[in-house]
């Protein structure tokens, strides 16, 4: 991405169309405000138009992404309780699980016998675990798998670490040098990059409210710095639609962007390693967001604000929405309904917090389509609201399948889903460059004669169990 930031236009409506072409040819950027009146007031389809505008403008008219990838949750056990969270368990329950190292490995091995590219490992906070749990699996991921790259652990996996582990000599230090310290060992192993797992919203009030036991936002957003300062590329996510306001989300979406300016200018010439070799610096490439998944979840069993027409009255303003600011900052005990009410999202409140997401991150270079927990065909509908990138193929999921259903999907499906979107579909690696243009013939959508057997499937974990239960035994001498 460009290092420049476009100049702001903090006089001009949100809804001036003039604002509106100049953001879409990325020439201005628009203020958090200007961002917040976007999502409140603009009619749906005119954000999608000048969503689908900048997403053009960055990623052309012809040629929409995928990649082939599998999710892999390496354990359940985990110290926080978020109360979105279906997936969790304490360690001594019936149905904990860590994987061991080989299980991975055939599942990575499935992976690569369909033509994957990329492992997305993400798994609970266990402390039972040692950081040569970590790099071990990390070197036999690469010396098994040299060509898969490995998209692992999110910003609160790393602030946990920091605590499990200790690293000698960091007591005191700076959190980015603690972070550092586990890091690099694990990027020297095989991580390659980090994705943006446990971004949920940043505001603390919500945040308190639903992550707890996570890290705050300023925690994550350290992490990501840290991994863009050993050259190594990354994602933001957002999970909305429970307890946040709106000006929530869009807080959410400004702090990645300033904090990917930072990124940019510190690190956008390159990096010199420990070993004053120069590398190419890392960032931000993706932000992904979805609405919560309420099922089997504790925040879930909140009373949904729309049920209580009779309660909320015509004119009832959703408690955060009287209350958060742009800023993040605000008084939780100000509302007494605050954290007490969630306002799930469906398919048009996605679609607009996406199209604003694209809007607002100018300098992100791709924004995923949700097709996993909106279904596909409004993850294909997404392509239309800003989104360039379908997102995965989906061999297992197990951490939002917990909290309601989620879609699984082929290649063949995912393909004629962005073909008759009206794009041409193509495989990518991580770092978005093309490894498959299916322009032709032989293109795995066009080969299929009978799509009564490529239909999207659906997940759901009351159905079929989260994992198969394996307990992973620690040498005493690494615990
Ligand atoms: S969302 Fe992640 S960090 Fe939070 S309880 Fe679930 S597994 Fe743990």
């Amino acid at each position: 991405m460009a290092t420049r930031t476009p100049p702001s236009r903090p006089d001009l409506d949100a809804l001036d169309r003039g604002l509106l072409d100049a953001v879409a040819a990325g020439e201005v950027r628009l203020t958090p405000g200007q961002g917040l009146d976007l999502h409140r007031r603009a009619p749906l389809h005119l954000l999608g138009r000048y969503a689908d505008a900048r997403c053009r403008t960055l990623h052309g008219d012809t040629v929409r992404t995928y990649i082939i990838d599998r999710n892999i949750n390496y354990t359940n056990v985990c110290t926080a309780k978020c109360t979105f969270c279906a997936f969790r368990r304490d360690a001594d329950d019936h149905d904990a699980y860590t994987l061991e190292h080989e299980a991975l490995y055939e599942k990575i091995a499935e992976l690569v016998a369909i033509g994957g590219t990329q492992i997305l490992m993400q798994g609970g906070m266990n402390p039972a675990l040692p950081l040569s749990w970590y790099t071990d699996l990390l070197r036999g991921i690469k010396e098994r798998f040299p060509g898969v790259h490995v998209h692992g652990f999110s910003p609160p996996e790393f602030i946990e670490f920091v605590h499990f582990f200790d690293p000698p000599g960091t007591p005191g230090a700076p959190l980015f040098d603690k972070i550092l310290t586990v890091m690099r060992p694990l990027r020297d192993a095989g991580l390659d990059s980090v994705p943006g797992g446990g971004g949920e919203i940043f505001s603390h009030p919500v945040r308190r409210k639903i992550g707890l036991g996570k890290c705050d936002a300023e925690a994550w957003l350290t992490v990501m710095r840290a991994a863009h300062s050993l050259g190594m590329f990354t994602s933001a996510t957002m999970m909305f639609g429970h307890i946040e306001g709106i000006a929530d989300r869009v807080h959410h979406m400004a702090l990645v962007r300033e904090w990917q300016d930072r990124s940019l200018r510190e690190f956008g010439a390159g990096v010199e390693d420990e070993h004053g070799r120069v590398r190419p610096g890392g960032h931000y490439k993706a932000f992904i967001s979805w609405p919560f998944q309420r099922e089997n979840t504790p925040l879930g069993r909140l009373k949904d604000w729309g049920s209580l027409p009779e309660e909320q009255g015509p004119d009832a303003v959703f408690p955060a929405d009287a209350i958060a600011t742009l800023s993040g900052e605000y008084d939780a005990k100000a509302h007494p309904e605050f954290g007490r009410r969630v306002r799930t999202a469906g398919a048009t409140e996605y679609l607009r917090t996406q199209a604003v997401s694209r809007l607002m991150l100018d300098n992100v270079y791709s924004i995923g389509a949700s097709w996993v927990t909106m279904g596909p065909h409004i993850g294909q509908v997404a392509l239309h609201y800003g989104a360039n990138d379908m997102g995965s193929v989906m061999m297992e999921e197990n951490v939002v399948s917990s909290a309601g259903t989620t879609y699984c999907l082929n290649e063949p499906v995912l393909c004629r889903l962005i073909r008759d979107a009206g794009f041409t579909p193509a495989q990518r690696d991580n770092t978005y460059d093309l490894l498959r243009l299916h322009d032709g013939p032989r293109s795995p959508d066009l080969l299929v004669a009978d799509w009564s057997k490529h239909r999207a499937k659906r997940l759901h974990t009351e159905a079929k169990p989260v994992a198969k239960p394996v307990q992973v035994r620690v040498p005493a001498a690494q615990r």
